[in-house]
Order: C-alpha cells, then sequence, then structure tokens
C-alpha cells in the first residue's frame, strides 16, 4: 500500500486496510510522521476544528500505521512493469512506466474527461503547484489517474500542458 500524501481522506482507512490485508505501506520520508501519528495531519489546525467540529471524532479515531518502506523521488518498484515514484512537496506521484499511466493522487483532479490542477483550498501556493505539475509533464503519460475526479484518459500529455498553461496565468495575474 502507497500513501500519495498525509491528507485525512488518503490515510484514514490506512490501519484496517493493513490488518485485512497485510500490505506492507510504503510512503515518502516527509509524510511517515504523520501517517504514524507523530504529528497531527497538516490541515488540522484549531481553526479547522472551530469550522468542523465533527472532525475531532475523526482525529480521536484515526489510528497510526507504521510505515514499512520510505519512497523518494525517483524510487522504482519493481512491478506492473516498473513504477517510478515521483515527489513534488507534499505529494507523491506514482508513473506506472509499461502502461504509462499516472496515478496523480491529489496533486491533480478531474471532471469527467476534463483534467484540472490541484484543488485550489488543498493547495499551498500556486508557484509551486506549477511547477509540480511541470514536473509530471515531462512524462510521456497515456492515462491519469486523479483521487479527486477519476481517471482521464483523453490527451493525457496535451491536457498536463494545458493545465500548467492555466495555473501559470493565474501566478502571474
Ligand atoms: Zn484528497
Amino acid at each position: 500500500m502507497i500513501f500519495t500524501h498525509q491528507d485525512l481522506d488518503h490515510i484514514g482507512s490506512g490501519a484496517a486496510l493493513v490488518r485485512q490485508s497485510g500490505a506492507r505501506v510504503l510512503a515518502h520520508p516527509a509524510d511517515a510522521p504523520y501517517i504514524e501519528g507523530e504529528l497531527r495531519p497538516l490541515k488540522v489546525t484549531p481553526q479547522m476544528l472551530e469550522r468542523r467540529p465533527q472532525m475531532r471524532e475523526v482525529l480521536e479515531r484515526l489510528e497510526p500505521v507504521r510505515v514499512d518502506e520510505y519512497l523518494e523521488d525517483g524510487s522504482r518498484l519493481d512491478l506492473a512493469g516498473g513504477i517510478r515514484a515521483i515527489f513534488t512537496p507534499g505529494h507523491l506521484s506514482l508513473y506506472l512506466e509499461r502502461p504509462k499511466v499516472l496515478v496523480a493522487g491529489d496533486a491533480l483532479t478531474a471532471e469527467g474527461d476534463h483534467l484540472n490542477g490541484p484543488n485550489p483550498s488543498a493547495t499551498l501556493e500556486v508557484g509551486e503547484a506549477t511547477r509540480s505539475v511541470s514536473r509530471l509533464a515531462e512524462l510521456d503519460v497515456r492515462t491519469i489517474v486523479c483521487y479527486h475526479g477519476g481517471v482521464v484518459g483523453e490527451d493525457a500529455n496535451g491536457q498536463l500542458r494545458r493545465v500548467i498553461q492555466e495555473l501559470s496565468r493565474e501566478r502571474d495575474a
């Protein structure tokens, strides 16, 4: 099991999944202290708990998960014809080399077959987001899998370039 990042909607069921599957857990070292319960997930701030008090209960039930193996930027897994890890600040994406599938996690979002940049409310800085998407656009991608929005198979490389242009315009506005 590979964690792309430490947001609650991506780590919440981790412990239960490990119990049921016995899966090994892989993550980037920067995310490990959050996944292992040493640090609170980054977006959980006193202000956030004020706004969404129901999150307190979610936090209380959040179980730590031990990370068995670190994935760094450029790490390669000998699975499914080769999987390359691409770390951009705060996020790990996965590139399946043989089918040219980019598992983008939350680095990108989609609506139907339309690719979008990362969710603005989840993005700390648009310049950084632009650089991150530019890294992903260096790959030859046939299919992009976004956690929020699903699978994009239509002109994946072209859509990545368009998203970079859109983010750059937003950054320079
Ligand atoms: Zn998410």
